[in-house]
């Protein structure tokens, strides 16, 4: 392996990724974590577009690995095991002297693509450096931090918001292989847990099981919730056990941490995404950049040094990604007037009704609190009077039958008349990615017209 390579990896939270993750750092050589629940052309395309010259893969996909096209580049597979080991105790005893700099890039990660085909974010040195450094001086992480890592190491979150700055200060790990709510609560009273990170659905399922109301929770210091906004009822179920939600905002272009609301503002600011990390700028602006009122909405862009150069190999995405050095995030916000910003939701998962711009977050949020319901997302389907009228797809408890009726009922009254969807659609399960982010677009094609 030489510097400027690529490693790719493939395979569930195991020790062996941070160890290639730092052995790849200390060549010089660029790691391209690969999402486990890809299917094989999905990772052929993802080494070929890397190109990557050494795959480490886990056990559990030697048979997808077996089955990957001839098209790669690949000249170097290396199973999680016996030849791994061997590999790694067979490396040479000198120092190896090819020193990074801040500027080299040592992550390519792919976004986990909610629209078109992923893109891979270079993240320098410097990126998850500076990263790491916003985290420490806004979350008062410890050495003696014990942390719970369910969320997937192939995203930015689970290795960039936690991960890498507990083993930055000197703290410990906890790699758990798959996320599952029974294990959770039973590992954090074994391994007496203070920080764990999630996206809401796994704080949901952890605190929807039976075992919830008797687990052992006192060692818990820090929870932080990422990904997607945390909906009310559930900062309401921690709240109840004493517990109190960080939030943060980012995205894997960011590294990700861009915006963060502390433990303090958890309940006063309660809905907002918090204000920037120390380490970096985030303004909300309209389409001429400039930022807008307070109160208004406008996009999200984000300038700082834990911001990615670009898109491997895509000049042109990358031109379009950024706007006078500020990234785009396509995210809808607004600031209040202490300059605490409240993500709104996507843009382009606006709703335009009757000219009304139509968020669909906010009709989520009051859907969730229905205690009959345990997912939902709304959608705009096409309507001749309005242009677009919004949906809800629903996903309720097991074994209750939802009346759809009632659904909207317990909805009059709260939102603006057109806010309110005109039909609901009651779904087994909503697409998510493995990061637990709703796929909306796949929402869409599936629920989103009439048969
Ligand atoms: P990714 O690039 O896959 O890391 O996803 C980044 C996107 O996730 C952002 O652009 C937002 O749309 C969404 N997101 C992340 N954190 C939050 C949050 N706290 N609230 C709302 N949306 C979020
Ligand atoms: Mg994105």
């Amino acid at each position: 392996m030489h510097r400027g390579d690529r490693i790719a990896y493939l395979g569930p939270n195991h020790p062996s990724y941070l160890e290639a993750l730092f052995a790849a750092g200390v060549l010089g050589a660029v790691f391209v974590p690969l999402n486990t629940r890809l299917a094989g052309p999905e990772i052929a395309y993802q080494l070929a577009d890397s190109g990557a010259k050494a795959l480490i893969y886990g056990p559990s996909h030697a048979g997808l690995v077996a089955g990957l096209p001839g098209h790669t580049d690949v000249r170097t597979y290396l199973e999680v095991g016996a030849e791994y080991e061997e590999a790694l105790g067979s490396a040479p005893d000198e120092p190896i002297d090819t020193p990074v700099a801040p500027d080299d890039t040592c992550i390519i990660m792919y976004t986990s693509g909610t629209t078109g085909r992923p893109k891979g974010a270079m993240l320098t040195h410097g990126n998850l450096t500076w990263n790491a450094i916003n985290v420490l001086v806004d979350t008062d992480l410890i050495a003696d931090e014990r942390a719970l890592v369910s969320a997937p190491l192939f995203h930015t979150a689970g290795l960039n918001m936690l991960t890498l700055p507990v083993l930055l200060k000197g703290g410990c790990c906890v790699l758990v292989e798959a996320f599952d709510p029974e294990a959770t609560l039973g590992l954090i009273e074994q391994h007496r847990i203070t920080f764990m990170f999630g996206v809401p659905t796994m704080f949901d399922q952890v605190a929807r099981h039976p075992r919830w109301a008797a687990a052992d929770l006192s060692s818990l210091r820090i929870l932080t919730c990422g990904g997607s906004p945390v909906p009310s009822p559930l900062i309401a179920a921690y709240q109840e056990r004493g517990l109190t939600f960080l939030q943060g905002y980012g995205m894997t272009e960011a590294s990700p941490g861009t915006l963060f609301l502390d433990a303090e503002h958890a309940v006063s600011k309660a809905g907002s995404a918090g204000v920037p990390h120390f380490f970096s700028d985030v303004r909300v602006v309209g389409p001429d950049l400039a930022p807008v009122e307070t109160g208004e909405t406008g996009e999200v862009v984000v300038r700082g040094p834990h911001v990615m150069p670009g898109y491997w190999g895509l000049p042109e995405e990358t031109a379009a990604a950024f706007a006078d050095g500020w990234f785009r995030s396509g995210d809808a916000a607004r600031v209040d007037e202490d300059g605490y910003v409240h993500i709104v939701d996507r843009i382009k998962d606006m709703i335009i009704s009757g000219g009304e711009n139509i968020y669909p977050a906010e009709i989520e949020d009051l859907l969730l609190a229905h205690p009959d319901i345990v997912e939902c997302a709304v959608i705009g389907v096409a309507d001749d009077k309005w242009g677009e009228v919004p949906r809800a797809v629903v996903v309720s408890r097991e074994g209750v039958r939802l009346d759809p009726d009632q659904v909207l009922a317990s909805l009059a009254g709260r939102l603006a008349k057109y806010k309110i969807p005109k039909s609901v659609v009651v779904a087994d399960e909503l697409p998510r990615t493995a990061s637990g982010k709703l796929l909306k677009a796949r929402v869409r094609s599936r629920f989103g017209t009439d048969s």
